[in-house]
């Protein structure tokens, strides 16, 4: 099984498919990401708040894998955009993980009441140069946003890591992204299991159609159209089928059914907008 890789702007690549952790329990962390490592993943998507970076970095650890075919995402809380607090943030992940250096570290929400994710985005992009990070990215960055952070530092973050799923697609995001050479990463893939996704004609009948899942019918959506996927689960079977998505493709019919599951008004969203988080 080969998972893509796809290039980043500062040159480095990413794996297409990976495995977060979001919401797994720290104690059940080591376990699920080394039974991820054996089935075959080899990007994993923690951040600091998740609570959890030891269990992958145990789990790393034990799994004997050399440490360049692994690709490891971490992120900076919003409580740490502040002066110097970036590099004391990402030594404690480090020391967690077990690591010299991730292979990305993202800027978790721009939180933009405080006024200060240019500061932190600036700050990592020096963590970068001190070779704590090979990539520096953002995440839940809005148009504005992501305006302000290549306007005022000159470096173009090397990801966008947004909520996306057929339901909330953001569009505008998506579109800014692509003409400045920003990859976009989805949170949420499959709708965080919020809404009825799996139920929909589009992605039910192009499931149907290819003999896999639903879960396998959007994931597809995601990679044909170039988007990082890392879904989440903590069972092995899914851990499995969410993996097995490179022996199909869907027809451009079957995508532009699940491109217009988004009515456009932003209400398929299923968390929270990055204005609100603070
Ligand atoms: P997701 O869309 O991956 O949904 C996860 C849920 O989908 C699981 O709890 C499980 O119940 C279900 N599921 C998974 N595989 C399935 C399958 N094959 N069939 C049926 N159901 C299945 O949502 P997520 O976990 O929130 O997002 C993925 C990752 O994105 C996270 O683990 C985390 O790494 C990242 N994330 C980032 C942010 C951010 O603010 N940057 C926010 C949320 C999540």
């Amino acid at each position: 099984m080969t998972i893509p890789a796809l290039e980043l702007n500062d040159g480095n690549s990413i794996p297409q498919l990976g495995y977060g952790v979001f919401k797994v329990p720290p104690a059940e962390t080591e376990r699920a990401v080394s039974e991820a490592l054996e089935i075959g993943y080899r990007h994993i998507d923690t951040a600091a708040i998740y609570g959890n970076e030891e269990g992958v970095g145990a789990a790393i650890a034990a799994s004997g894998i050399a440490r360049d075919e692994l690709f490891i995402t971490t992120k900076l809380w919003n409580d740490r955009h502040h002066d110097e607090e970036p590099r004391a943030a990402i030594g404690e992940s480090l020391d967690k993980l077990g690591l010299e250096k991730v292979d990305l570290y993202l800027v978790h929400w721009p939180t933009p009441a405080k006024d200060d994710y240019v500061h932190a985005f600036a700050k990592i992009v020096e963590l970068r140069e001190a070779g704590l990070t090979r990539s520096v990215g953002v995440s839940n960055f809005l148009v504005p946003h992501l305006e302000r952070v290549v306007a005022e530092t000159g470096v173009v973050p090397a990801v966008n890591q947004i909520e996306l799923h057929p339901a909330y697609q953001q569009r505008d995001v998506v579109a800014w992204a692509d003409e400045h050479g920003i990859r976009i990463e989805a949170w949420g893939p499959l709708g965080q299991g919020k809404y009825d996704l799996f139920g929909t004609p589009a992605v039910a009948e192009a499931a149907a159609a290819h003999g896999v899942t639903p879960a396998q019918a959007v994931l597809r959506w995601h990679l044909q159209k170039g988007i990082i996927v890392f879904p989440k689960s903590v069972r092995a079977e899914r851990l499995r089928e969410n993996l097995d998505v490179f022996g199909f493709t869907l027809t451009d019919a079957e995508i532009a059914a699940i491109d217009a599951l988004d009515p456009l008004d932003g209400s398929g969203r299923v968390g929270a907008h990055p204005d609100d988080v603070n």
